[in-house]
């Protein structure tokens, strides 16, 4: 990975690297207490500094005394590598967190495929130095001078984002975070893969159903072609990858799509965007298995699986159920009417109604139980249950089968409940024919219908 110190100058020098690779810190500073220059040399071939050295093997104290010692972060091996993008390369966490503390420029190009440091995080898959150096450009001169987006949508010499990388190796967690930060999900590279190839188009090269999953879920489209004309899944039918083909079927049923351009759901915050994103998956997984099973492959599915979500709950207090789908408690709250509804409920009612997922212009959807435009969603407060005291209203307490929150968002309020038990009420009387005992959650696209039909009646 061009960080070899075979070349060395001298027998002195060798040592002085090979102490370097080990980590042998007392080894260094045995040798630079003979010649403090060592600091300053680097391989004569490959022009691989001792910080490189360091980085790439992730030695955060011998990193954090080269440093010290002045050094310039930013040196260049003989690729224009910097030590940030070989510590990325590797997943050394400590060691970017510190050449970026040290205010290493993240915007530096390496001579092999003019890629950033973030193109080999992604490649690579090292979510947490992703996350690092994402959080970096956010604060960084320059998001300043570039922007963040366009930062984190640069390409390299063949027309790659991250995002291609990411979706190319199979990186799915990786893809997630790109496309969380921006990344355009249907962007056309040069001559990476195949000409005009966008990162579905990788991802049904590699077969990798999770980040063919992930990118449809962010309005990725299915029916893009390349340069040579194939849509992705002509390239996945031609690789044999059965799974992926199935999914990328344009006569496959849609997946929901994370309705990512509506203002409320960019600016929800961690909880309660964490809780929609689940249900989407989950609700695409259900999809998706119908999906498989007509057409008769076996897919690799993420342990988001029927019961996966329970792994958290806690023994204890029960929260309200949905009044829409009768069958999960409610976790979401509308702003500024404050009705609660249950996350993919939530998420049917926004992803519903999408035409296209290019288009941008999406109309809010509207709260459907009093109709009062949603301004934001929140993580519900739980309701205790003595609130409930009126017997009509009964019909709405908690069953035995309701599914129990995760603790992490029982604990988030002890603010007592909200005012939404009079429009509930009277929506469930609406509502009560149908959604009830149809075992789990309802497909989405049901669920949609019924949130539809509430809408028009
Ligand atoms: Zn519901
Ligand atoms: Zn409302």
């Amino acid at each position: 990975m061009g960080h070899g110190i075979s070349c060395a100058r001298s027998s002195d020098e060798l040592e002085f690297f090979r102490a370097l690779q080990s980590g042998d810190m007392d080894a260094v500073q045995a040798a630079l207490s003979v010649d403090r220059d060592l600091v300053h040399r680097s391989t004569p071939y490959g022009r691989v500094s001792p910080l490189h050295i360091a980085s790439a093997n992730g030695h955060l104290e011998l990193l954090s005394m080269l440093l010290d010692q002045s050094v310039n972060p930013d040196l260049l091996n003989r690729h224009k590598q910097t030590p940030l993008m070989l510590a990325a390369m590797n997943g050394k966490i400590e060691c970017v967190n510190k050449l970026l503390e040290a205010g290493a420029n993240i915007l530096m190009f390496d001579s092999l495929n003019g890629r950033t440091c973030l193109h080999h995080a992604a490649y690579y898959g090292h979510t947490d130095c992703l996350k690092a150096i994402l959080s970096a450009a956010q604060s960084s001169p320059v998001a300043h001078s570039w922007g963040f987006a366009r930062y984190v949508n640069l390409k390299d010499d063949n027309g790659a984002t991250p995002l291609h990388l990411a979706s190319r190796q199979g990186r799915a967690v990786s893809v997630h975070i790109l496309l969380d930060n921006g990344s355009i999900v249907s962007s056309p590279t040069g001559s990476y893969g195949f000409p005009g190839s966008t990162p579905l188009h990788l991802a049904a090269r590699g077969g990798w159903v999770d980040c063919v999953r992930e990118l449809l879920a962010w309005g990725a489209d299915r029916l893009h072609r390349d340069s040579a004309g194939r849509i992705p899944y002509a390239i996945a039918l031609k690789r044999n990858h059965g799974a992926c083909a199935a999914l990328l079927n344009p006569s496959s049923a849609e997946p929901l799509v994370w309705p990512s351009p509506l203002k409320f759901i960019s600016e929800l915050n961690t909880d309660a965007k964490e809780l929609l994103e689940a249900a989407l998956m989950e609700a695409n997984l259900e999809r998706e298995k119908k999906i498989l099973r007509g057409a008769k492959f076996s897919c690799p599915s993420p342990s988001l699986s029927e019961d996966g979500s329970e792994d958290n709950i806690s023994e204890g207090s029960e929260a309200e159920l949905c009044s829409i789908c009768f069958e999960r408690a409610c976790t979401i709250e509308v702003h500024d009417c404050a009705h609660q509804m249950c996350a993919p409920c939530t998420l049917s009612l926004c992803c519903h109604s999408k035409p296209n997922p290019s288009t941008l212009c999406l109309t809010s959807p509207t709260c459907p139980f009093c109709r009062s435009t949603i301004s934001k969603l929140v993580v519900a407060k739980q309701k205790t249950s003595d609130i409930i005291t009126d017997e009509s209203e009964k019909i709405i307490s908690p069953r035995p089968s309701v599914r129990r929150l995760k603790s992490r968002s029982r604990n988030l309020s002890e603010g007592g409940g909200s005012s939404s038990f009079k429009g509930i009420s009277s929506a469930v009387g609406s509502l009560s024919k149908m959604g009830r005992g149809s075992g789990r959650i309802a497909d989405s696209a049901d669920m949609a219908d019924k949130l539809d039909h509430m809408l028009c009646t």
